[in-house]
Order: C-alpha cells, then sequence, then structure tokens
C-alpha cells in the first residue's frame, strides 16, 4: 500500500526525534512534514537542533525544512509531542481541519470523547472517535496515549484486572532523566541524587490507569473502580522507567498465578500482526535482580514491558517490579502503535 503521509509536532524534542527515528521504515507511514517552534521554523531539521539518539539521523528526514505547528501540513495524521501547556489548542485545531491527531501530550487525554490508547489494552475505545467527530464536524479528531510511567503499568495490570480484579493498587515509581525532555535537569540536580518529586506525575498517574483499564458502554468510559496510590521519584538513568508495585485483588492469586497471567497474556490476532505489536507483549524474568533499565529497556525494541521479582506482598497480595521505556514504549512508539491501530479500524486510510 502506498504510506500514509506523515507529521510531527514539536519534531525536534527528545520524543519528536524518536518519532523520526521510529518512523524512518515505517512499512505504513512516511515523514512528510516536521513542525516546532519559532527557534526551529524555517531551519533544515539536521541544523534545528542536536540530533540526540545513537542511530544516525534519518535520510528522509534530514533536510527536510521545520514548518510552525499550525496547519495546513502536507500529512494525513499528525503525531504531537508538543508539551501540554502548547498542545492543546494546537492540537485542536489540526483536528478541526481534518486531521487525525496521535497525541503524546496530557491536554486532551482525560476528555469524555478522547480515546486514551494501548492497543493490546483497550482498543474498542478508539469507538469514543465517533463522538468527537459530532464535536468536530468532520472527520478530525485526537487519539493519545498515557503518560509514560501509566503506560507500563497498565500493561502489566491488565491481565490482572481481567483474571482476577484489581482492588488497589501501590506503586513507586523510579524514572529515567529523558522523561523530563531535552535539556531537561541540570546534570548538577540529577547525579548523585534522587529527586522525589515530578510536577503533575501522582496525578497523571492515579487517573489515566482508571481510564484505560475502564469499560466502555453507550458511547462514554466509565472508570475502573480499583483504588490507585502512586508515588514519583527521578532517578539518574538515562531512559527506562522502573516502577515498584503492590497489588490487592478481588479474588485471591499467588505470585505463580500472577507470573502464569502475565506470561500468557496475548492481544487479539489483528492487534498482534500490527507493526510495532511486540510479540509477547510482556517479559516475565525469574531472575532475582531484573528487570534494569540497561538490561531491559530495549526488550521487543522498547515496546515489550519486562516483570521480575513478583512475590507475596504482606500489605497486599502480591508486589512486582516492570519496566519499560519512556521514550519509546511510553511516548513516540505508542503513539505510533495507536495510529497502527486507528488504520487497522479504518479511523484512517
Ligand atoms: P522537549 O524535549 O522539551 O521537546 C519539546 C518540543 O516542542 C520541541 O520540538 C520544541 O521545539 C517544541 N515546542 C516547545 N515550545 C513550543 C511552542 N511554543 N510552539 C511550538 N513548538 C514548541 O519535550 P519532550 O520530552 O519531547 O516531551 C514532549 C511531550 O511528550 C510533552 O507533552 C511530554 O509531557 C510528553 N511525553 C514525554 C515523554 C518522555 O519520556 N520524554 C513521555 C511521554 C510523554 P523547539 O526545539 O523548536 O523549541
Amino acid at each position: 500500500m502506498d504510506r500514509i503521509p506523515v507529521g510531527i509536532l514539536g519534531a525536534t524534542g527528545t520524543v519528536g526525534q524518536r518519532f523520526a527515528q521510529l518512523l524512518a521504515d515505517h512499512p505504513w507511514f512516511e515523514v512528510t512534514a516536521l513542525a516546532a517552534s519559532d527557534q526551529s521554523v524555517g531551519k533544515r531539521y539536521i541544523d534545528a537542533r542536536q540530533w540526540l539518539l545513537p542511530t544516525p539521523i534519518p535520510k528522509g528526514v534530514r533536510d527536510l525544512v521545520v514548518q510552525p505547528v499550525e496547519p495546513p501540513l502536507d500529512a494525513r495524521l499528525v503525531f504531537s509531542a508538543l508539551p501540554w501547556n502548547i498542545a492543546g489548542p494546537v492540537e485542536e485545531r489540526f483536528a478541526a481541519a481534518g486531521y487525525a491527531v496521535c497525541s503524546n501530550a496530557a491536554s486532551h487525554r482525560l476528555e469524555r470523547d478522547v480515546p486514551l490508547l494501548i492497543p493490546e489494552v483497550n482498543a474498542d475505545h478508539a469507538a469514543l472517535i465517533e463522538k468527537q467527530r459530532e464535536r468536530h464536524q468532520g472527520r478530525g479528531f485526537i487519539v493519545t496515549n498515557a503518560n509514560c510511567s501509566s503506560t507500563q503499568l497498565v500493561l502489566a495490570l491488565k491481565p490482572l484486572h481481567d483474571r482476577f480484579g484489581l482492588r488497589k493498587v501501590a506503586v513507586i515509581t523510579m524514572q529515567a532523566i529523558s522523561g523530563a525532555g531535552y535539556p531537561g535537569i541540570a546534570a548538577l540536580d540529577i547525579l548523585d541524587n534522587i529527586i522525589p518529586f515530578i510536577a503533575g506525575e501522582e496525578e497523571k498517574m492515579q487517573r489515566e490507569p482508571l481510564k484505560m483499564l475502564g469499560r466502555l458502554n453507550d458511547g462514554a468510559v466509565s472508570d475502573a473502580s480499583f483504588i490507585l496510590s502512586a508515588q514519583c521519584n527521578r532517578v539518574p538513568v538515562r531512559d527506562g522507567h522502573t516502577e515498584c508495585v503492590s497489588v490487592e485483588f478481588e479474588k485471591k492469586a499467588s505470585p505463580e498465578e500472577v507470573m502464569e497471567a502475565l506470561e500468557s497474556f496475548q492481544p487479539s490476532a489483528d492487534i498482534a500482526h500490527l507493526p510495532s505489536t511486540p510479540a509477547p507483549p510482556i517479559i516475565v524474568h525469574c531472575d532475582p535482580d531484573r528487570p534494569q533499565p540497561v538490561r531491559d529497556r530495549d526488550a521487543g525494541h522498547g515496546m515489550a514491558v519486562t516483570v521480575g521479582r513478583v512475590r507475596p506482598c504482606p500489605l497486599f497480595d502480591v508486589k512486582f517490579v516492570v519496566l519499560g521505556h519512556n521514550t519509546v514504549r511510553g511516548a513516540a512508539g505508542g503513539a505510533i502503535h495507536n495510529a497502527e491501530l486507528l488504520v487497522l479500524q479504518k479511523w484512517v486510510s
């Protein structure tokens, strides 16, 4: 099939560059437009900002000229990697102009008619697009992916919620520096240090998983009803968020049953065939010292999450550690995966 022309809003940032990297050889999408702030507009992509990734800047984008983050752009779908305080109205304008918008930003995630998607978890929530199109009175719409720490947590919780029912979840995160964008946190603040605060992160983690694990009824999502408590920390790791999770179930489950539920989790066959779906989506480790960011963040090309240390919890039922790549599964890779779902479900063609 002809590749679908796509644009990247916020193309020069940490997540924007990851989009450019992951889309370079994508079988369904071709990057035809890049957009960023006034300081980058008019420059060739290669000259606009320092390229941060270890792979070379893709040939297909290096000479594209950066444009303003306003429609029209030569694309049918745009990926948004804009800061949340910019993204809200910009994404609305693209949707109103008829574009499909796949956003990483927090601005629209909790709106009632905006899907917050992980293809293996809640592909049916994409049906909210129908409601949104009534509002936009056109073909455009916005879908979102969750913040980087919620995504990997929800992937691990999904099979457990389906099998045993979640009652309480307590999570403590150790989040990588790249999650703060570029240049992000000053080296003198994070080297040899842990920062026990990430603005707005605990609030997002306590809301977004409930929407993603909620049920779609009559064109609206009813949030899942379990209690979730999050404590978020920034740690001196470059990429990969690690989370220590304790879970209480409706139906008692042993650590062995939890491991079996995680290992046997499979998406439906059509989701499994999307280009970015990892096989398996959840990797379970039995080694006592895994997962670790350096060893496990690239599992499944950064799209798989790794769970380890599944063991009894004296406070709740079971506790474990989950790790995922924050700028791949937790950001650009997750948004591309959502765009593939939109093609599969024929919202985009
Ligand atoms: P970043 O490195 O700071 O990049 C921000 C991008 O937005 C740059 O391309 C920048 O362009 C552009 N931009 C900034 N202000 C703008 C303005 N006024 N008008 C137009 N463009 C503007 O940030 P990031 O880490 O990539 O994060 C991007 C978004 O993804 C945020 O909403 C963030 O919360 C979300 N997210 C990030 C992660 C992660 O792990 N980093 C994970 C999940 C979600 P210039 O270069 O021209 O300034």
